[in-house]
């Protein structure tokens, strides 16, 4: 009998060996990024700061379809911020109840509204220290909306996609969000913080996913060392 063909081996890749060889990847990996996904931005539908804040606590566990199909007539329903503070939360819930864990949110967002007319006169707040003391307004939350809302750089949002796809490429070796964002914004330049947060998502979505992501479609591939690599 003929002997048994060898198994394919895995590429490999080569990893940079010191601080410049280090930052020069982190620049391809952001070049290949804004090749790939040049408009990456927000896919929750807001017209302002706070129905993108609601959109935002609602798309927690939940996914951007769902919180869309929900939100036009939500807003329609209560058109102001004073109507969100005003309903109770048990009715609230049921307004949102696909979105999941509604009763949470439910509370978050009239908490939020409250707050944001008792201490920042209807508007919702632009510094990072203010946005994290609304109800429900989590880091990932702030600087999704200071960044899409405001265009302020407050920092990486670091969603379920960005945790990932920062491990795979070795940007980050944490899995708590809060360590992994610490990491990023040391070596993401400010300017790029925001566009960065929408391309990982963005690539999360259609070609990173959590299993078998796609990776001979995808441009990074020749800077990629993770583990589960399909190539
Ligand atoms: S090569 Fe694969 S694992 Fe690496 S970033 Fe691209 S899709 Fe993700």
């Amino acid at each position: 009998m003929p002997p048994a063909a060898k198994p394919a081996r895995k590429k490999t890749t080569v990893r940079p060996r010191n601080a410049a060889e280090r930052a020069a990847r982190v620049t391809e990996i952001l070049r290949h990024l804004d090749e790939m996904y040049p408009n990456a931005a927000c896919a929750l539908v807001h017209r302002t700061p706070w129905e993108l804040l609601v959109a935002t606590i609602l798309s927690a566990q939940s996914t951007d379809k769902t919180v869309n199909q929900v939100t036009p007539g939500l807003f329609a329903k209560y058109p102001t911020i004073q109507d969100f503070a005003a309903v109770r939360p048990e009715v609230l819930a049921n307004d949102i109840r696909s979105t999941g864990f509604f009763n949470n949110k439910a509370k978050s967002v009239v908490g939020a509204a409250k707050k944001i007319l008792a201490d920042f006169g209807g508007h919702v707040p632009q510094t990072i220290d203010e946005m994290l003391s609304v109800p429900g307004a989590a880091r990932k939350t702030a600087n999704v909306v200071l960044g899409t809302a405001y265009g302020i750089a407050s920092g990486i949002v670091v969603d379920t996609h960005v945790q990932r796809i920062s491990r795979r490429l070795d940007l980050t070796k944490n899995t708590d969000p809060v360590k992994i964002e610490r990491d990023l914004v040391k070596i993401i330049p400010q300017k790029k913080w925001i566009l960065f947060s929408h391309q990982l998502i963005h690539h999360g979505r259609t070609l990173c996913y959590a299993r078998k992501p796609r990776c001979p479609e995808c441009k990074l591939e020749s800077l990629c060392y993770a583990r589960d690599k399909t190539v």
